[in-house]
């Protein structure tokens, strides 16, 4: 078996009480079976105070207070593992925030940026995004995949490579959400198809009415909408870091027709990017890093498309937040302010699944449609 994690993988090491966003709070966390099934057994005061941190239902989740989790304690850590019953700590608790997939023999291990020592990783690391082998302790695996193809794990991979490759290149970002839009599309159909073998499709085959690279991938009402509706999803709350963000860009495009603000988004893209190059270099990581998330857990049911088109949202919101910083006088080389930036859109998007539910609508509705006249 071969494990493969993350370039930057061994350099992790939570923030603990430090931590300025845990994931003890904002969570929905389930509790798996196998860990529930350890709380009906746990006997004695310990047992009655598990149970009593379980929702009632069906599908079991800890139970939050004041938004926090059950188990915290009043210096911010896990009563659990400050016990050192690992064991009782819901599957996701031990594994967060690594994301560890397993195919067949093979396992790959990446982050989730949603917690900030990882944003900081990231981005003290973009220009080394890569896997690498990885010889020590054995990481569990958060998902499995059961169903093994080798042809199929293989091709995965070769396209992945392909990408990476292509990323790496000196192909500019709007270039690059651009042509891989039409790559993966172009993949979709053939997978749908059976009709050739899919790793031997050209990045830059044949493309459409070739218009001008724009930074504006989406129409900006596309995103302006996710901003304005789907981040809010009820619970935005003053204390939310990202309501700064959400009233900032109010400020500045709620007075936009939608072609203003597209003009306006993509003049500020271009400005920013020739004034602050790094920016342009994390926007090509953060899609380095997407691809390799995302090919890997796309395995099992080959949705590449759907999950590049979510990626090129949350990539479009990153850059908006740069764009809503530089408008508002903010110092762009200020690490700390990226890092909040990218931590908060991963948590807050990425990683709640109602939000993810409603973009992958919205993209439904709004773009798929339109551009392609069918549903996935
Ligand atoms: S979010 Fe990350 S750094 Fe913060 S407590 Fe959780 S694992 Fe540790």
């Amino acid at each position: 078996m071969g494990t493969r994690v993350i370039s930057f993988y061994e350099q992790f090491e939570c923030l603990a009480t430090k931590c300025p966003n845990t994931c003890c709070r904002g969570w929905r966390i389930s509790i798996d079976n196998e860990t529930r099934e350890r709380y009906e057994k746990e006997e004695g005061a310990e047992g009655f105070r598990l149970k009593a941190t379980m929702t009632f239902g069906e599908d079991k989740e800890v139970r939050r207070f004041f938004g926090r989790c059950a188990n915290e304690t009043k210096e911010g850590l896990c009563r659990l593992q400050l016990k050192g019953r690992e064991e009782l700590m819901p599957e996701i608790c031990r594994i967060y925030p690594r994301r560890s997939i397993r195919i067949g023999d093979d396992e790959e291990v990446t982050f989730e940026l949603s917690c900030p020592m990882t944003a900081r990783l990231f981005l003290e690391n973009m220009s080394d995004i890569r896997m690498v082998d990885y010889e020590g302790d054995e990481i569990a695996p958060l998902w499995i995949q059961h169903k093994f193809n080798e042809k199929h794990y293989d091709d995965i991979l070769a396209i992945r490579d392909k990408v990476i490759d292509y990323i790496n290149s000196d192909a500019g970002i709007s270039e690059l959400m651009s042509n891989l839009y039409y790559y993966y599309r172009k993949l979709h159909s053939h997978v749908m198809a059976q009709d050739i073998d899919i790793k031997t499709v050209p990045i830059m085959g044949h493309i459409p009415d070739r218009e001008e690279y724009k930074y504006t991938f989406y129409s900006f009402a596309i995103i302006d909408k996710i901003i304005m509706n789907d981040l809010k999803d009820g619970r935005f709350s003053f204390q939310d870091a990202l309501y700064d963000f959400s009233k900032a860009y109010n400020k500045i495009f709620g007075k936009m027709t939608a072609a203003q603000a597209d003009d306006f988004f993509n003049d500020k893209c271009e400005e920013i990017i020739n004034k602050y190059p790094k920016l342009h270099d994390k926007y090509k990581a953060y899609l380095a890093y997407y691809t390799y998330q995302m090919l890997f857990s796309s395995y099992e049911y080959v949705t590449f498309y759907k999950e590049y088109l979510l990626g090129n949202v949350y990539l479009m919101l990153i850059m908006t937040s740069d764009v809503v910083d530089f408008v508002n006088g903010k110092d762009m080389d200020d690490i700390e302010r990226q890092i909040k930036n990218l931590n908060n859109i991963e948590k807050r998007l990425r990683h709640n699944l109602s939000i993810k539910k409603n973009i992958s609508h919205r993209l439904e509705e709004e773009f798929i449609k339109i551009k392609e006249g069918y549903k996935f």
